[in-house]
């Protein structure tokens, strides 16, 4: 077992970039007034989140106001679903909620519990084998009752890009919110609001390279959306509570740095995530690339192997000092199929084998080949049940 760990997990966290972390340091003992506060330290912090936020609209090609800073991806996937004034709309003639059935659990449980509670109804779009949703079956169901369309922009368990800027253009027309979760695609496309044509969109720092706990949610119509907790007017009273200076701070410096990046880290981790793919499926029998093999986050690769457990695999790996992900949240020593797998149609053997190898900054070629022949061995180690 080797001490250091070689990370591929990317698409769970990511660490703090160096300049970010520089940016945030002086946001905790130095300036440190509470930004609703009216004295200089107050009127410090304020500006700083304001910068920030004038930032990530700048980048996201909005105006600052609709730019709201949250606590997590999660909370601003349930501000737009459950703040999406679902009362009202259950009222109206307009209270069908579409979302594709491989969407992060925030949106996808969220929907779950409004649904069950008589707030709106839910109903999925329809997806091919990779999770991608179909383009010409969409425009045939945008029907009269529905309020908003909710789909994952790049997809965390197994890669797909969905064609989030075509989907809005057709939207566009009608009287349809459109909702994207683009938490993955921030290091490797340009989010432009304007381009894609959406409403709502929803950001993670810390899959950036930012920190854990802040959110940002882009809502070109603010006034469409109530807030969920009650509390102080901050965040224009749509999301109350003291804001995290440091963490708003490093999110807009993160965001400004992985949009300037997205191309040369896209062009750079294509063709070693290409090459691990290749050296997989050829060298690992009963194995499948899932997720749709063109429109894929370049960083990422994502596995089902027959007749392995993907909790053991985890381990093996681990290990053998590699951080790896099987893509869903399962439990250790419970071995159960991914539920996303199992929507997409997979058989519950490939659903329980599922492998999530997700690159990013500090992943080079010689990483991805020196991963690759350990995990080959692992897994032929597995299925011949010799002791590692
Ligand atoms: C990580 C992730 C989230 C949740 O982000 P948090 O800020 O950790 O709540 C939501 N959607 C997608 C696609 C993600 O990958």
């Amino acid at each position: 077992m080797s001490s250091e760990i070689v990370y591929l997990d990317h698409s769970a966290t990511t660490p703090v970039d160096e300049a970010v972390f520089a940016a945030m340091k002086p946001y905790f003992s130095e300036y440190y007034g509470n930004p609703s506060s009216l004295h200089r330290q107050g009127q410090k912090t304020e500006a700083a989140i304001e910068s920030a936020r004038s930032l990530v609209a700048e980048i996201l090609g909005c105006p600052p106001t609709s730019i709201f800073f949250t606590a997590s991806a999660t909370e601003s996937n349930n501000l737009v679903l459950q703040g999406l004034s679902l009362d009202r709309i259950l009222n109206s003639s307009r209270y069908h909620v579409l979302t594709t059935p491989v969407e992060h659990p925030s949106v996808l449980e969220t929907m779950r519990q409004l649904q069950s509670r008589g707030r709106g109804m839910h109903s999925f779009l329809p997806v091919d084998r990779g999770g991608k949703v179909k383009v010409t079956e969409f425009e045939n169901l945008l029907s009269d009752d529905i309020a908003l369309v909710a789909t994952i922009y790049g997809n965390n368990e197994i890669g797909t890009i969905n064609p989030v800027k075509h989907l809005g253009s057709s939207l566009q027309s009608r009287p349809i919110a459109f909702h994207t979760d683009a938490v993955q695609t921030v290091n490797f496309i340009d989010l432009n609001v304007n381009r894609l044509q959406v409403d709502f969109l929803t950001l993670s720092a810390h899959k950036f390279y930012g920190p854990k706990g802040v959110g940002i949610l882009y809502a070109r119509d603010p006034g469409a959306i109530q807030p969920i907790m009650k509390g102080g007017s901050q965040e224009s009273g749509l999301r109350p509570g003291t804001q995290n200076v440091p963490l708003i701070v490093g999110a807009a410096k993160a965001l400004e740095l992985a949009q300037s990046l997205h191309k040369s880290e896209s062009a750079r981790l294509r063709p070693l995530r290409d090459e691990l793919i290749r050296v997989v499926l050829a060298r690992i029998s009963d194995s499948a690339l899932t997720g749709d093999s063109e429109e894929r986050l370049p960083h990422h690769a994502s596995f089902v192997f027959s007749g392995i457990d993907s909790n053991e695999l985890l381990t093996y790996l681990d290990l053998r000092g590699y951080a790896c992900s099987s893509g869903s949240a399962c439990k250790v020593g419970n071995p159960e199929p991914s539920a996303l797998l199992l929507a997409l149609g997979y058989p519950e053997d490939l659903a329980t084998g599922a492998l999530r190898v997700t690159l990013g900054k500090s992943s080079s070629a010689e990483i991805v080949e020196d991963f690759t022949s350990v995990l080959i061995e692992v897994v032929d180690s597995l299925r011949s049940q010799v002791n590692l």
